[in-house]
């Protein structure tokens, strides 16, 4: 592993929509009303939460306490959202039925549209109506900061994933490591395998153009297959073997090799054959215990091959990317359960974690990951460019 660059890489957490400067943080309007007799307060909020649910709102706090001269509270509460023509005649008759029982004095607020991301934001919010902050769902360590150790681990393990990305001669391309944090080790790693001069048995030779080079990262040109299949440069072409797909692969059977039921192995054999029909068979001598990696023959040792043991996909592992993934990989990761996603560099023409999408923040997803960049220097940068150039 490289011994240079020892200070510290910062480690930037990518959150799941870009951050709005607090000012800038859109608003809606509601109608809110003062409670004169505190004692009513629970009674009319049930009563509201029945008629007038706050559906996109939940972040906003439905009362609002200000501390008056004297110590007296004086208490506020949102009746509903806001007519869109400001006209209080557009307020629900429910609504209405309430203002009337409780004699209140309807007024229009603003509040914060969306849920704070971070402290200050929140801060801000309150300001306007006081809202909520959690943090987020996917409540993992590192968001709100990572310790000297964490940090220096991080650090060592994207270092491990930009040398792997440099060990195809003179082609440099994405490389993933999947890594259990709990052991802090990788337990499956891989680089881009979409053309034949990616796979690691390619021999490194002149043959490698400038063309070649500037689509080498898979995850930066995902449809340049299209193309490929036209000009067929390659004998060998797969256009999903991006380096966490593969990593996944490589994940995938290490479980199989570690928890070896007969039907998951006929299931794994089918597999392999319909993914990499070239490497299957190696990969089969490799199923059968003939060259299992030393952090297996540890685990074995330890005896945790009992299948009540085994793991489900990747969940509670970290990935480290060299290059953010594209959309297909996000996804893939968040289908693996994968705990956090750390990358280096961005990746501005298909980048599914920051640049163009943030999958990361798509509610309607079953999983979320944390994400985070590593800012490498640009020297490293520059050194992998060196590796392309063959220099
Ligand atoms: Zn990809």
């Amino acid at each position: 592993m490289s011994s240079e660059n020892d200070d510290a890489w910062p480690i930037v957490h990518v959150p799941g929509r870009p951050p709005v400067p607090p000012e800038q943080q859109l608003t809606v309007n509601v109608v809110a009303a003062q409670i004169e007799q505190p004692k009513l307060t629970n009674t009319i909020i049930r009563r509201l939460s029945q008629i007038a649910p706050l559906e996109d709102l939940h972040h906003v706090k439905r009362v609002k306490k200000n501390c008056l001269e004297g110590g007296k509270i004086q208490l506020s509460v949102i009746l509903c959202l806001a007519p869109e023509n400001g006209d209080f005649d557009g307020i629900p008759c429910d609504v209405k039925d309430v203002i009337g029982s409780y004699q209140l004095s309807p007024f229009v607020a603003k509040v914060c549209k969306y849920a704070a991301l971070s402290k200050e934001e929140w801060v801000e919010q309150c300001k306007l109506w006081p809202t909520s902050y959690h943090q987020p769902t996917y409540n993992i360590s590192g968001i709100t900061g990572f310790s000297e150790e964490d940090s220096q681990s991080i650090v060592s393990f994207m270092k491990y994933a930009l040398e792997l990305s440099k060990s195809h001669g003179n082609v440099v391309v994405n490389a993933a490591a999947i890594v259990d944090p709990l052991s802090n080790q990788v337990i499956a790693k891989a680089c881009d395998e979409v053309c034949s001069w990616q796979t690691p048995k390619t021999e490194v030779g002149a043959e490698c153009g400038p063309q070649q080079v500037e689509t080498s990262i898979s995850c930066l040109h995902p449809r340049w297959w299209v193309d490929e299949q036209t000009h067929r440069i390659s004998s060998f072409w797969h256009p999903l073997r991006h380096a966490a797909i593969v990593a996944i692969e490589s994940s995938a059977a290490r479980d199989r090799r570690l928890f070896p039921d007969v039907r998951y192995r006929d299931e794994a054999t089918r597999e392999e054959c319909i993914l990499s029909p070239a490497k299957s068979q190696a990969k089969r001598q490799k199923t059968d215990g003939t060259d299992v990696d030393n952090d297996d023959k540890n685990y074995a040792s330890h005896g945790n091959g009992d299948l009540s043991s085994k793991p489900y996909l990747c969940t509670g592992n970290d990935i480290y990317l060299v290059w953010e993934p594209c959309t297909m990989c996000a996804m893939a990761l968040v289908h693996q359960r994968v705990r956090r996603v750390f990358y280096a560099f961005p990746n501005p023409s298909a980048g599914a974690l920051g640049s163009i999408h943030r999958l990361q923040g798509e509610k309607s997803l079953n999983h979320h990951y944390a994400v985070f960049r590593v800012l490498v220097p640009q020297d490293i940068l520059n050194k992998a460019k060196t590796s392309i150039t063959g220099s």
